[in-house]
C-alpha cells in the first residue's frame, strides 16, 4: 500500500507512521532522512543537495522527486511505503503524482491527520528533548520523572530553539497556507481520508487502520 501522510507538525504523524510501517512491513519515508542518506552515500543527487543546503538554499522539487523516485524503486518499497513530510505544496503534489505514475507506483491513499490549532500549539510548546539521546517528552502529557532530566539516559532536557511559540506559530501558518490546500487536491482524486489527531495514540491508530481499509478490533 502506497500512502502519503499529510498533517501539521504536532498532530502525531511520526508516531503513527512508525507503527503502521511495522504493521504493513513497508518503509516510512521522510524526505529529510532520504536527503541525509543521499548526502552520506555521496550520490550525484546527494552532492547537489548538499551544495544547496550548505549555501543555505532550498533543495529543489526536481531533486526531491528524483530522490523519491530512486527510493521507491528499492526492494523494501516493492509492496508500498509511507511518505511523510512531502508533498508540502500543490506543485510538489502534482510532481509526485507524475513521478509515481511513471514508476508504475501510484498512490493508494492519502491520510490527513487533523487537530485544532490550540491543541497543536500546546503539544509543541510543551515538548522537551533530551540533548544527549534525543528522547522526546512533554511537560503535561508525558513528563520525565525528574523535571528536566531524561529518564532514559540522565541527560538534560531542553526546548528546541524552533519550538518557541513564535516559531511554532510561523510553521503552523505556513502549513495552513501551503499544505492545507493539498487536502482538496487529493479529495478531488478520491484518495483522501481524514483522521482525528486529537485522540489518544491507540485510538488514532484504530481510526487510521479503519480509514485505510485495514480496520480490526483492537484490544
Ligand atoms: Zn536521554
Amino acid at each position: 500500500m502506497r500512502i502519503v501522510f499529510l498533517g501539521p507538525q504536532g498532530v502525531g504523524k511520526g508516531t503513527q507512521g512508525a507503527r503502521l510501517s511495522e504493521r504493513l512491513s513497508v518503509p516510512a519515508l521522510s524526505t529529510g532522512d532520504m536527503l541525509r542518506a543521499e548526502v552520506r552515500s555521496g550520490t550525484e543527487l546527494g552532492l547537489q543537495a548538499d551544495a544547496l543546503m550548505k549555501a543555505g538554499e532550498l533543495v529543489s522539487d526536481a531533486i526531491m522527486l528524483g530522490m523519491i523516485r530512486t527510493r521507491v524503486a528499492q526492494a523494501d518499497a516493492a509492496t508500498g511505503f509511507i511518505l511523510d513530510g512531502f508533498p508540502r505544496t500543490l506543485a510538489q503534489a502534482e510532481g509526485l503524482d507524475a513521478t509515481l505514475v511513471s514508476a508504475s507506483a501510484p498512490l493508494d491513499v492519502v491520510v490527513l491527520f487533523e487537530a485544532p490549532r490550540d491543541v497543536l500549539e500546546s503539544r509543541l510548546t510543551g515538548r522537551r528533548t533530551c540533548g544527549d539521546c534525543g528522547a522526546v517528552y512533554h511537560v503535561l502529557s508525558q513528563p520525565s520523572s525528574r523535571e528536566g532530566v531524561c529518564d532514559r539516559c540522565g541527560g538534560g532536557l531542553v526546548q528546541r530553539a524552533d519550538d518557541t511559540p513564535e516559531a511554532i506559530g510561523r510553521r503552523l501558518d505556513l502549513y495552513e497556507r501551503q499544505t492545507a490546500p493539498l487536502a482538496d487536491y487529493y479529495a478531488a482524486r478520491g484518495l483522501l481520508v481524514r483522521v482525528d489527531g486529537t485522540r489518544a495514540v491507540g485510538e488514532v491508530r484504530s481510526d487510521l487502520l479503519m480509514a485505510i481499509g485495514l480496520g480490526e478490533v483492537v484490544s
